[in-house]
């Protein structure tokens, strides 16, 4: 019970870390230095209510200065981190370079899915990231992976989406999602990677749908794709054993 604790007091700090990086690095703004500042009156906030979602309850959601609302991005992406935290931890327990590879790895896939929800780029620094770690440490280290078998997931599955991208002359997908697929692929490995694409593009499908009932999206209006790939990979590692059996493979 203590290391479950812990775990999600881990996610809950480093989702607070992850809330700050998404906000300020596609802005310019340096990560270490300067502290929190609320986005509408510039007002610097002090450590007692920058504490992950304990703050934004007690403040009932509204800067302490200005009393303006809080972006709903703050709890979700400390709650939806220490989720992510705690089920890994139950997962992996002692099993230290799996525990500590899925840690780093959903990291990096979160801070992707915020960036491009909310700005529309993939930066190639966290991909890049994402994919060496995860060659150089789990790759190599782990016996259950093979290196070439890993490589070959990647580049297939980025084939399969630069096709698309040439097709559709980039608007139905961008290089950045292109570039992800080769970091994705390699993740979830090659038996596991046509159900993510599948996943990928059924939950994205049914997303644009929906937005665009509701209104929110117009036929012709560009959605980030890269949401959706960290959605279908997030399925797929939770899902992806019960979907192969069930299709009888
Ligand atoms: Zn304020």
């Amino acid at each position: 019970m203590f290391l479950e604790i812990l775990f999600i007091a881990l996610g809950l700090v480093f989702g607070s870390f992850f809330t700050a990086f998404s906000f300020r690095f596609p802005k310019g703004i340096s990560i270490v230095s300067g502290r929190s500042y609320c986005p509408k009156c510039k007002h610097k906030i002090a450590w007692y209510d920058n504490v992950p979602v304990l703050s934004f309850l007690f403040l009932r959601g509204r800067c302490r200065n200005c009393t303006k609302h809080i972006s709903w991005r703050y709890p979700l992406i400390e709650i939806t981190t220490a989720l992510g935290f705690l089920l890994i931890w139950q997962k992996f327990s002692f099993e230290y370079i799996p525990l500590f590879t899925y840690l780093v790895v959903f990291s990096i896939l979160i801070l992707i899915f915020i960036i491009d929800l909310e700005h529309q780029i993939i930066p190639d620094y966290l991909t890049f990231s994402g994919m060496v770690f995860y060659l150089l440490f789990f790759s190599l280290l782990s016996t259950t992976h093979s290196l070439y078998s890993d490589l070959l997931a990647g580049f297939a599955s980025a084939s399969f989406l630069l096709l698309i991208n040439l097709f559709t002359k980039g608007r139905g997908m961008g290089l950045g999602d292109v570039k992800f697929a080769v970091m994705g692929g390699i993740i979830i490995g090659l038996k596991f990677s046509p159900i993510w694409l599948f996943l990928s593009f059924l939950t994205g499908g049914v997303a644009g749908i929906i937005l665009i009932l509701l209104g929110r999206a117009a036929l012709k209006d560009r959605v980030a794709f890269g949401p959706f790939l960290i959605t279908g990979l997030l399925l797929t590692f939770v899902l992806g054993s019960k979907l192969l059996s069930f299709l009888g493979f």
